[in-house]
This record gives structure tokens, C-alpha cells and sequence, in this order.
């Protein structure tokens, strides 16, 4: 028995040495893919259900890393995260998105709402009020078209996002709650926190034409974010049993695989194009 746990402690030793070189060798490459522009955005659009009409989109990130090829961000996200890279990382995101929809209103495309992904040790950064003005006075995005979505946990935990919240609100951008519902948390920050949407995490929007339940939840979401009079867009709609199920009762907006998959800039501009014919 000694002999077996001695041996079983060599191999977790091993692993976590071979982890965190693989961890190690990771944070390095991120660095640099960083420094080297290896990044570059998708943007998956955000339709208004009631109509079919094209009225916003999602920027999400992706690595393409010379050897390793591209690296979806659920990889690296949450080691951007433990790192601290997620800050400049994240500075480009917003910089490159606000540019490009910027871009594309200059060239005559119909004004859409662009949604960043925004992390909480972006909102502990004590200059990330001072970089979101400095990104919007560069790039000539009026503040009224951009909406930050952050996460349900990072709002119920960090402590000062009243303030920082507030702070981004008067300038015009409008907040998100992601993934609602999957933060286990109280519902009370929602009367706290000066919020604009709630995005149902697609976690409810699965099974919502099978499970009873999914669907008395996605339900009770909607209508509570419109009783005190929040937007509500739900995310993952795979299938036309999902916008059925959810468009029954009204105006909704829905993002998803049935709409369209996240796209690469010149295949955006094909939608916008056959979607949102002006
Ligand atoms: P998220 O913010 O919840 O983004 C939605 C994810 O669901 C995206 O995955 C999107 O491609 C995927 N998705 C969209 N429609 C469907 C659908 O119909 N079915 C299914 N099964 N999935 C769908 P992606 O791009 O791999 O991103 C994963 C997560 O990584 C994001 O989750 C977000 O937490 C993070 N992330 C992505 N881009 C960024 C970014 O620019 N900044 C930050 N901070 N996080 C990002
Ligand atoms: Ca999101
Ligand atoms: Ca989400
Ligand atoms: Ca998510």
C-alpha cells in the first residue's frame, strides 16, 4: 500500500509538473500572440425574432497561432483571465470591434448594436473607464451602439461594479447580464445595478421545446425582465422549435446557430447585405 501511494504521488507529481510547463508554455505563447496580433474577431449576429430583422452582433475573439492553428477562446480565455493578459487582450478586443463597426458605418451599412465580452479583472483595472473613453474618442463610435455583456457571476462578486458600472453607463454604453441564470446568485443585484439586458444563457434554451421546466424558466426570465423593464435576448437558438417556443409572447431578440454561426468580417458583411437590405 505504501509502495502504490508513493508511486500514485510520483505520477500527480508528474502531471502537475507536465501542467503547469503546459500551462507555462501557454501563458508564453499567449504573451506573444499578443504582442504579434495573432488574434482577430468574429461577430455573430443578434436578430430581432419578430421581424427576422439584423440588429446587433457579438464580437468574440479567436488565436490563430502559427503551429497550433486556431485556439477557441474557452482555452484561453480563463488563463487570459488567472494571468491578468485578459486586460491588454481585452483593450484590443474593444479597440478592433469599435474600429470595425465604426468602419462599417462609414461605408454606409445600417447602424447595428456591437456587444463586447467584458471580464472582471477588466473592471477591477482601475484605467478601464479611462481606455473605454480614450477607444471611443479614437475609433468615432457613437457610445449609444456599443453594450458591454458581462457575466451574472462577476456582477454578483466584484465589489465596486456599482460605481464602475455607473461610470459606464454616462457614457452612453449599454450593459448586459450574460449568461443569466447560471450564476446561482441572488436576483437582488439586478434592482441594484444600473443594467439594460438580460441574455438567457442557452443552457434554457436547449431543451426548451422538450423540458418543461427549461421552458418555465426561460418564461419566467423574459417576463421579468420585462416587468421592470429590461430588454431580454436569449442565446443558442439552434433550431426554429427554438424561436417558436420563444417568440410566442412578444418581441424578443434571439442570437444562435439557426441564425447564423459567428462569422469572419467579410462573410458579416454578406449577411448584413442580404439581411438588412436598406
Ligand atoms: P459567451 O459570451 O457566452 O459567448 C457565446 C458562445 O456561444 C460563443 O462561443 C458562441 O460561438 C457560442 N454560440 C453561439 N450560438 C450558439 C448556438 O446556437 N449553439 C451553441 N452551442 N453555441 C453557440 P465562443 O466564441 O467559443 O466563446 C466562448 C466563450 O469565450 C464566450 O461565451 C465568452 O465567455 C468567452 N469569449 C469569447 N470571446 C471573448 C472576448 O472577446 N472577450 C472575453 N472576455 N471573453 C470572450
Ligand atoms: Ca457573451
Ligand atoms: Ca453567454
Ligand atoms: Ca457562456
Amino acid at each position: 500500500v505504501k509502495e502504490r501511494g508513493k508511486n500514485d504521488f510520483m505520477i500527480f507529481n508528474q502531471l502537475m509538473e507536465h501542467q503547469s510547463l503546459e500551462r507555462r508554455l501557454l501563458e508564453n505563447a499567449l504573451r506573444q500572440g499578443i504582442n504579434e496580433q495573432q488574434f482577430y474577431l468574429e461577430y455573430q449576429p443578434k436578430i430581432n425574432m419578430s421581424t427576422n430583422e439584423l440588429i446587433g452582433m457579438e464580437a468574440l475573439v479567436r488565436w490563430k497561432h502559427p503551429d497550433l492553428g486556431i485556439i477557441p477562446p474557452g482555452k484561453f480565455i480563463p488563463l487570459a483571465e488567472e494571468t491578468g493578459l485578459i486586460v491588454p487582450l481585452g483593450e484590443w478586443i474593444l479597440r478592433e470591434s469599435c474600429r470595425q463597426s465604426s468602419a462599417w458605418q462609414d461605408q454606409g451599412y445600417p447602424p447595428l448594436h456591437l456587444s463586447v465580452n467584458v471580464s472582471v479583472s477588466q473592471l477591477e483595472d482601475i484605467y478601464f473607464v479611462d481606455k473605454v473613453k480614450t477607444i471611443l474618442h479614437e475609433t468615432g463610435l457613437d457610445p449609444k451602439w456599443l453594450e458591454f455583456e458581462i457575466t451574472e457571476s462577476v456582477l454578483a462578486s466584484v465589489k465596486s461594479t456599482v460605481s464602475i458600472l455607473k461610470e459606464i453607463r454616462n457614457l452612453g454604453i449599454h450593459i448586459s447580464v450574460d449568461d443569466f441564470g447560471t450564476g446561482y446568485s441572488s436576483l437582488s443585484y439586478i434592482k441594484d445595478l444600473p443594467i439594460d439586458t438580460l441574455k438567457v444563457d442557452q443552457s434554457f434554451v436547449k431543451d426548451i421545446h422538450t423540458n418543461k421546466e427549461s421552458k418555465e424558466i426561460a418564461k419566467a426570465i423574459i417576463n421579468l425582465a420585462k416587468s421592470i423593464g429590461l430588454n431580454v435576448i436569449a442565446e443558442g437558438i439552434e433550431l426554429k422549435e427554438h424561436v417558436d417556443e420563444l417568440s410566442k409572447d412578444g418581441y424578443i431578440l434571439g442570437q444562435g446557430y439557426f441564425f447564423s454561426r459567428p462569422l469572419k468580417v467579410g462573410a458579416f458583411e454578406d449577411f448584413m447585405t442580404t439581411n438588412h437590405a436598406a
